[in-house]
């Protein structure tokens, strides 16, 4: 930890995965987790955020990366509390950015330079995998939880899925899931509204399934640390009823 309130949550020789502090506490803008990995001399941001935490963001990232460079980008989708600030990361970073095919020519509604515009990369349906100074870090579809092009990303030495939205709570205690049952008055809500149904749940559960994961680490609220916990989530996923499934709820039936 470089100081008390960024999280590492994986470190290795030359490979560190780490939380930053919640830069928007207290804020009216929903809590957001901008999470970072450094393998080697290359450094990725996940979902770096907007405008309000964009300057904070960017040097806690920049102190985080030492003599490493920011090489990579990573939107998970397309939602403002993700690429909002997206052209002053590219304006003053030499970064990449990777983002779901379906919202490239969208993000630059929140303002893209001409000058970086070649610098925002699509990321086709079914995924790809992002060389990170030798790392191969894997972009998972998880389409429709939220957004119909909606992206999550596998760090293969750390072993954690970074989830998005997906696995998201609001207003937990802690940065850690202790009690998954205890830990559902904080997440079930928001699944129930933001996600498109349990077919999307369930095909992802099938994919993500396949990967080796020790941790979940979603952009809002607390993590899912440890195999136990991950089987939980998976369980829970595979029926968890939510969007259409319940579609004459949200119009008041
Ligand atoms: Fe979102």
């Amino acid at each position: 930890m470089s100081n008390a309130t960024n999280v590492t949550l994986f470190e290795a020789p030359g490979h560190k995965n780490v939380l930053l502090e919640d830069f928007n506490k207290g804020g009216l803008a929903v809590q957001a987790n901008q999470h970072i990995i450094i393998h080697g001399k290359a450094g990725i941001i996940l979902d770096p955020g907007g405008h309000k935490v964009y300057s904070k963001v960017l040097s806690a990232t920049l102190q985080q990366l030492g003599s490493a460079k920011l090489q990579y980008m990573f939107l998970s989708h397309q939602d403002p509390d993700i690429v909002a600030a997206t052209n002053g990361w590219l304006m003053t970073t030499d970064a990449t950015a990777y983002c779901s095919a379906l919202w490239t020519r969208f993000v630059p509604h929140f303002g893209l330079d001409r000058l970086v515009e070649t610098r925002l990369l699509p990321i086709p349906d079914h995924g790809m995998t992002i060389d990170l100074d030798g790392c191969p870090l894997e972009v998972i579809p998880a389409h429709f939880l939220h957004s119909p092009g909606n992206f999550q990303l596998y760090d293969p030495v750390s072993k954690i899925l970074y989830t998005g939205d997906l696995g998201a709570s609001l207003g937990a205690p802690g940065y850690e899931v202790t009690d998954f049952e205890a830990h559902r008055a904080y997440m079930d809500g928001f699944h129930a509204r933001y996600m498109a149904g349990n077919a999307a749940m369930r095909a992802w559960v099938k994919r993500a399934s396949k990967l080796d994961i020790e941790t979940l680490a979603p952009q809002h609220g607390s993590v899912f640390k440890g195999k136990d916990l991950v089987e939980k989530f998976f369980r829970w996923a595979e029926t968890f009823q939510c969007g259409l499934d319940m579609i004459d709820k949200f119009y008041g039936g």
